[in-house]
């Protein structure tokens, strides 16, 4: 065989491989039966591709289950080692890194956290970042189960090259993150936005993903904003795109400066570091003095409730979503039933042809760490969530 047709033939190989095993991982228990029907191979491949992964202890066989016809015949399901491979996934904010193992049974081994008041300097990142990865290494007991490192950014990233990007809020400029730990730790490493990351969950197995256009929005410490056309993520010429919290929603006397330069963003006072920052206050505080019916406290969340309304009102106009996602600890701050009341009052902004828009609030959202896992197993399995990325 020459050269070049032994390369094809390892890489066709490879393929047919790696769609058998994407079948088991997303749709386990599957049966070598159903996996030929899938994939479109012979039975003789499929059994040859199985047969190696068996002996590699990839994957396992379940209990044969009898088929219904009854003809006495089982059906032997294959399920994925999950307890073999394991990754690292971490939620990098501004004041911590937090992070934990899983195995690929999602069964977390082990979980760290590293807190910085602020990072003065790039270095002091990475040595948060390594202390982490260090202490979650030396939990488990065989660390070369790992198959790489996730990352849920709170801030701006290139995650085609695994950068992170300058990010006002937490201080860091341009880091090719994902080069320096590779070099390091000799496995691949993933980063994403937690917003992007969080909307590309929900629109690959969650509430989004009978939707083709949609936008999550989070209110919590910050502002964050994720846009899907057609399935695909919308990042921008320079990943700033669904960037929702610098959107200019305040007018005087309440455009209040904000930290990336401009006046009036919705973070200055939709957050909760924006408060804080703002005005002091943190949002139990702010809570506190609504219920108490402080007017001035009163009369300023109703200028943020209607700053909401106003910027989910222009996004649904502009990009025509058919499903808005919102999620984030700051919701319930602006009352029980805002979430009611900012339908009501967005779809009585927007012209009747976007009405088709439908809401969903997200208050259940998995753990960031566990997400940041999910880009591994992602790149492992060759799923193909990555396909979603412009
Ligand atoms: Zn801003």
């Amino acid at each position: 065989m020459s050269t070049l047709k032994h390369a094809s033939h390892t890489l066709l190989k490879s393929i047919n491989q790696q769609k058998v095993l994407h079948l088991i991982y997303s749709e386990c228990p599957i049966s070598r039966v159903e996996l030929a029907i899938k994939t479109g191979l012979s039975q003789q491949t499929v059994t040859n591709i199985v047969n190696r992964l068996l002996e590699d202890q990839v994957i396992v066989e379940g209990e044969p289950q009898s088929l219904e016809s009854g003809s006495g015949r089982k059906r032997v399901p294959l399920l994925l080692n999950g307890s073999r491979f394991s990754a690292i996934g971490i939620e990098l904010s501004g004041t911590s890194a937090r992070g934990a193992v899983y195995n690929f049974q999602h069964v977390r081994l082990a979980e760290a956290e590293v807190k910085a008041d602020r990072y003065e300097t790039e270095e002091d990142l990475l040595r948060v970042i390594r202390s982490v990865i260090d202490k979650l290494i030396g939990q488990i007991p065989d660390p070369t189960c790992l198959k790489g490192i996730g990352f849920s950014v709170h801030g701006l990233v290139d995650s085609s090259e695994g950068i992170l990007l300058r990010s006002p809020g937490l201080g860091w400029k341009r880091i090719p993150l994902a080069k320096l730990l590779e070099d390091e730790y000799g496995l691949p490493v993933f980063l994403e936005n937690d917003t992007n990351l969080l909307a590309l969950n929900e629109n690959m197995g969650g509430s989004l993903i009978s939707s083709k256009n949609n936008v999550t929005l989070r209110l919590a410490r910050g502002i964050g904003g994720a846009i899907v056309v057609e399935k695909l993520l919308v990042t921008g010429s320079s990943f700033v795109a669904g960037e929702v919290g610098h959107y200019k929603a305040f007018m005087p006397p309440y455009d209040y400066e904000c930290y990336c330069g401009g006046r009036g963003c919705l973070t200055t006072l939709a957050s909760s570091r924006g408060l804080l920052r703002t005005l002091g206050r943190s949002w139990e505080q702010f809570n506190e003095a609504v219920r108490a019916g402080d007017p001035e406290t009163v009369r300023l969340s109703e200028v943020v409730r209607t700053a909401i309304v106003y910027s989910v009102a222009n996004i649904v106009t502009l990009l025509n979503p058919d499903r808005v996602l919102l999620t984030g600890f700051m919701l319930p701050v602006w009352g029980d039933s805002f979430v009611d009341e900012l339908k009501a009052r967005v779809m009585a902004q927007v012209p009747e042809t976007c009405r088709n828009v439908e809401f969903l609030h997200l208050t259940d959202v998995e753990d960031e760490t566990a997400l940041a896992v999910g880009l591994v197993l992602q790149s492992v399995f060759k799923i193909p969530l990555d396909s979603l990325s412009l």
